[in-house]
């Protein structure tokens, strides 16, 4: 296993699999691994002969008044799940590293990034795509992988890759969840004992809205469901229809449609989201 801090110790260590003509993955996160993340990994080694596990807690992505300096660090612990998961490079770069002096560059990937969560978060989706643009061109790998738990995020990963000409496949990994439907999430240790016994009925509630929706009123629906999260404790940002590539939002339900929602639980916000299809079917 590989520990690279800098882009020249990842770098040198990068041109040794190359020579080999290894296929390399990428699996971007933010560290604080869990079983989600292990999971991401373990398909990234089943498509390819070397999986790079970048972890970075990006400040650009984080609003002024979020998480950023309490994010969950958990260095040593992610660095034994990755490899246990088939891991051979980690490359966890310091913010200096990553930013050098008087960087400026933003990438902005336009509408996509500006709503649903992007209303809530203005400059997330910037940060985000311009990290996995830095991560991207200084590993150049031939797949990545995303999570579907950050659902507006894959999208927009996809739009910038297509826009950009970047020469690596997107793969969109399967949610992750617990036996009660919770999605995993590194946030989720922030919940008190009270909140994670609440916490699944953000699930419950995509799957009724996605079972009711085929044959009802959306806009009612929608509600119906803001309604039942509000009345469990939750506080709700978004639940919506959106086409599940353009993430454009839906009046009325289409084949191939995506739920999103996002909401808080006391100090701690979530998000899932669901395919109607996968639901119904
Ligand atoms: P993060 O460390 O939260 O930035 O996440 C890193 C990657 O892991 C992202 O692509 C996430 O979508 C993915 N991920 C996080 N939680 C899950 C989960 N429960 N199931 C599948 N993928 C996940």
């Amino acid at each position: 296993m590989i520990i690279a801090n800098d882009l020249e110790t990842l770098q040198n260590s990068l041109l040794e699999i190359a020579k080999n003509g290894k296929k390399i993955a990428l699996v971007p996160t933010m560290g604080a691994l869990h079983t989600g993340h292990a999971s991401l990994i373990t398909q990234a080694k089943e498509m390819t002969d070397c999986v790079v596990v970048s972890i970075f807690v990006n400040p650009t992505q984080f609003g002024k008044n979020e998480d950023y300096s309490i994010y969950p660090r958990t260095f040593d612990d992610d660095v034994k799940l990755a490899q246990q998961s088939g891991a051979e490079i980690i490359y966890a770069p310091t913010v200096e590293d990553m930013y050098t002096n008087g960087f400026s560059t933003i990438i902005s990937v336009g509408d996509m990034g500006k709503i649903l969560c992007g209303k809530f978060r203005p400059s997330h989706f910037d940060g985000v795509a311009t990290v996995v643009t830095k991560l991207l061109l200084r590993i150049m790998p031939h797949i990545a992988i995303f999570g579907m738990k950050d659902y507006q995020q894959l999208c927009v990963i996809e739009r910038l890759v297509s826009d950009l000409d970047i020469p690596t496949e997107i793969v969109g990994a399967p949610i992750i969840r617990e036996e009660d439907g919770l999605a995993l999430s590194s946030r989720n240790r922030y919940l008190s004992p009270d909140e994670r016994k609440i916490a699944p009925i953000l699930y419950k509630t995509l799957q009724n809205t996605a079972h009711n929706l085929k044959s009802n009123n959306v806009s009612e629906i929608l509600a119906k469901g803001i309604a039942d999260l509000t009345e469990a404790g939750y506080k709700v940002e978004y639940l919506e229809l959106c086409d599940s590539f353009t993430l454009a939002p839906l009046a009325e339900y289409e084949e191939g449609s995506r739920l999103l929602v996002a909401a808080w639980l006391g100090k701690t916000r979530l998000i899932d989201n669901m395919s109607v299809e996968e639901n119904n079917d």
